[in-house]
């Protein structure tokens, strides 16, 4: 390097942690963070990507913009109210405020008037319980695949479980509910078709002539609801009552996973079973997510009887399941707290969504001069995505723009996640809270000024159609 290169120039690694800003910021992070950003910041330097006097500056923007976790909220404008890929269920106000509490020291597994140990996440049993009277007793565990493999485990290690054929669910990213259930040792045995499967064909399994006991090589009978899939034209299945009676007389239990949630039928879901039905209609145990239509945290929830419920707890495996200290907070405040945001983007009333999104509209074209026309507000679906009811649409409105915002939307802080469809850009403020909407709309607003956006800037593409409802 010459004595004249400017790279000699480039403030000394000492000289930046040292800065006040940089120090004050470094507080809430690591120091392998902190000096990664301020090598990486040298490093633009040394490449001549930025000035060596521009150092200093760049290093306290990122170190002040660096936040300890990277996950980074997005605005959901996809209308799809259970998206995987966004986390299922945002909390309710209630359930993110009792993980902020529960973040310390908590009482999850103390009795404080005693001073002995309690039952740990007694609370949320109790709340479970007093939301779903039909269950006699309740187990809260790490998400619904493991309350499917300890309750599975528990009943029928080394035995049979009989599963209709219709019910052989890959839950998603190549993981299929047969494979989970057969790692830990129980051998699924298939009744009936893919498409047809009658309670007589799980009695002739059990009742076979080289069965002289059913129960010494069966475990359990399971019925697994198809939530992200749906079987129509020539179906036919049994029944949970159906099931029940013939488990009973062979003294074997019936666990039904419903994957969604609900715990009592909803009007707007009316094909989606329900914990309460499933119960009621004779289920031992019923497996639910806590983060699908039940609108919590991450968690699988067994409901059920108490007998079957102690034995699940009581194996071994419950206890590398077991849910975390937050998520039993969580699913408290869920059940005990307001409205879950999952209810509300679901129960949104389609006028009142045409209101909104209009009114949103209009506040967009105020902020965007150029938009005279205005912006299409249009016919659009909800859904309520991996949770159960996968395919009802849940009729609806939304803005629809240029898809070529869609990436700049993505990737803009905060960022926002539209659905790109049939070449629009559509933002639906379904599940986008009251709360986060001027945050939306400054988001809309940088979009449409950035340059990734110009060679759409034609209005056209989006001018009012008072035919499709569209804001003036
Ligand atoms: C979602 C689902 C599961 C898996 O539950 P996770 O909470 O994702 O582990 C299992 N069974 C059914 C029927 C489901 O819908």
């Amino acid at each position: 390097m010459s004595q004249d290169d400017p790279r000699r120039h480039i403030p000394r690694t000492d000289a930046l942690l040292s800065l006040p800003e940089v120090r004050a910021a470094a507080a809430a992070l690591s120091d392998g963070v902190v000096r990664g950003i301020v090598r990486a910041v040298q490093d633009r330097a040394r490449s001549g990507e930025i000035l060596p006097d521009q150092v200093e500056r760049t290093v306290i923007d990122a170190v002040q913009n660096t936040s300890p976790s990277s996950l980074r909220p997005v605005i959901n404008a996809t209308g799809v109210i259970i998206h995987t890929n966004l986390g299922r269920a945002p909390l309710s106000d209630a359930a993110r405020s009792a993980i902020t509490h529960a973040a310390g020291y908590v009482d999850v597994e103390l009795d404080l008037e005693t001073g002995t140990r309690s039952r740990r996440g007694a609370a949320a049993r109790a709340a479970l319980l007093a939301a779903c009277p039909a269950a006699e007793d309740a187990l809260v565990v790490n998400n619904g695949a493991a309350a499917l493999v300890l309750a599975t485990t528990a009943y029928a290690c080394g035995r049979e479980v009989l599963i209709s054929r219709g019910e052989f669910v890959e839950i998603g990213a190549g993981f299929r509910l047969s494979d989970l259930i057969e790692s830990t040792g129980a051998v699924l045995r298939e009744v009936g078709t893919t498409n047809r499967t009658r309670i007589g064909d799980y009695a002739a399994m059990l009742d076979s002539d080289d069965r002289a006991h059913p129960e010494d090589s069966v475990g359990a009978i399971l019925k697994v609801h198809p939530s992200n899939f749906r079987v129509t034209g020539f179906t036919a299945e049994a029944s949970i009552a159906e099931l029940a009676e013939l488990a009973h007389a062979h003294g074997l239990p019936l666990i039904v996973d419903l994957g969604s949630g609900l715990l009592h039928p909803d009007p707007t879901l009316p094909d989606e079973p329900d914990v309460t039905a499933a119960l009621t209609a004779g289920a031992d145990v019923v497996i639910a997510s806590g983060d699908k239509l039940l609108g919590g945290p991450q968690a699988g929830i067994l409901l059920g009887r108490a007998d079957v419920i102690a034995t699940v707890a009581r194996h071994p495996l419950a206890r590398a399941v077991r849910a975390d200290k937050l998520a039993l907070a969580a699913i408290e405040a869920t059940l005990t707290g307001g409205t879950t945001p999952v209810a509300r983007a679901l129960h949104t009333d389609a006028a009142e969504l045409r209101g909104r999104t209009e009114a949103f509209a209009r506040t967009l074209a105020g902020r965007l001069p150029g938009a005279i026309n205005g912006f299409a507000v249009v016919p659009h679906n909800g859904r309520t995505g991996g949770g159960g009811g996968a395919e009802v649409p849940l009729p609806g409105w939304a803005i629809s723009l240029p898809e070529s915002l869609a990436p700049v939307l993505r990737t803009g802080y905060p960022a926002v996640l539209p659905r790109t469809h049939d070449g629009a850009c559509i933002v639906d403020l379904r599940c986008v809270s009251a709360a986060e909407e001027p945050a939306l709309l400054d988001a809309l607003v940088a979009a449409m000024d950035a340059p990734a956006a110009l060679k759409t800037s034609d209005t056209s593409a989006h001018t009012s159609d008072s035919a499709t409802g569209a804001a003036p």
